[in-house]
């Protein structure tokens, strides 16, 4: 898996990126994350990239033509089409169920917008996936970009130790994971429970599958509805 992400601010994405297990991996060489500035696509001596929005209105619009040339910069990279996310907050929410479809793809390029977003001529003819994080506004797509590479690496082979620790967990199932412990078994006066020490597999199967149907039921009851 190939990230590939198209920003203002490369140093913001570089950094977060490299820290913990996806710095492990792309070590690994079994992802790689490649952050290009768009700024070097300007046209002008300020390498300015922003304008003002035909119509009027507040803030600044980045231009299409050096996202344009950021885009074909990457196309001729990886030498075929891949699917371009735009962060936006007017796309489709990420959820697990994207982020494990996303993870099938050898390539993706990620598209963070700033000031007010950006000219919709050129969205019009490179994205192929508007995507939101959450029903808020962040000031660029950094962020919601580093959001779903991290949430999509975890879900490519190799990438974690062991994949029963991805296949299992929240939102994977339709459900939340229930609560876990690890030593000592008191603390604060507070037991693990019993199940948990007495070695029988299929009790503690039972336990695990009642927990997250439990946890579910009280903190997010809405995934409950929606999957009748
Ligand atoms: N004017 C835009 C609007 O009302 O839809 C918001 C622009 S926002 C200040 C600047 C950039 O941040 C956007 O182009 C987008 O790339 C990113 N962004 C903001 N909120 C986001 C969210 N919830 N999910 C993903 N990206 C977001």
């Amino acid at each position: 898996m190939n990230f590939y992400c198209m920003t203002l601010f490369p140093d913001m994405v570089n950094d977060a990126f490299n820290t913990s297990i996806t710095k492990r991996a792309c070590e690994n060489g079994i992802i790689s994350m490649t952050a290009v500035n768009i700024r070097d696509f300007a046209d002008n001596k300020h390498n300015s990239v922003d304008d003002y929005p035909y119509g009027g209105g507040a803030g600044m619009l980045m231009q299409a033509e050096p996202v344009y040339r950021c885009y074909e910069y990457i196309k001729g990279k990886i030498g075929s089409n891949a699917r371009v996310i735009y962060t936006t907050p007017t796309g489709k929410v990420f959820n697990q169920k994207m982020s494990e479809e996303f993870a099938k793809e050898e390539n993706l390029i990620f598209l963070c917008g700033h000031y007010e977003g950006i000219d919709e001529r050129v969205l019009e003819e490179i994205v192929t996936d508007n995507v939101s994080i959450g029903d808020y506004v962040l000031t660029g797509g950094e962020l919601a970009s580093l959001v779903m590479m991290d949430s999509i690496s975890r879900l490519v082979p190799g990438v974690l130790n062991n994949l029963s620790s991805a296949r299992y967990e929240s939102h994977s199932e339709g459900l939340l994971e229930y609560p876990q412990y690890t030593r000592p078994a008191v603390w604060h006066g507070k037991s693990v429970p019993e199940v948990l020490l007495s070695g029988n597999h299929k009790k503690i199967q039972e336990w695990y599958k009642e927990e997250s149907y439990k946890r579910t039921m009280e903190r997010r009851p809405d995934m409950l509805e929606n999957d009748i």
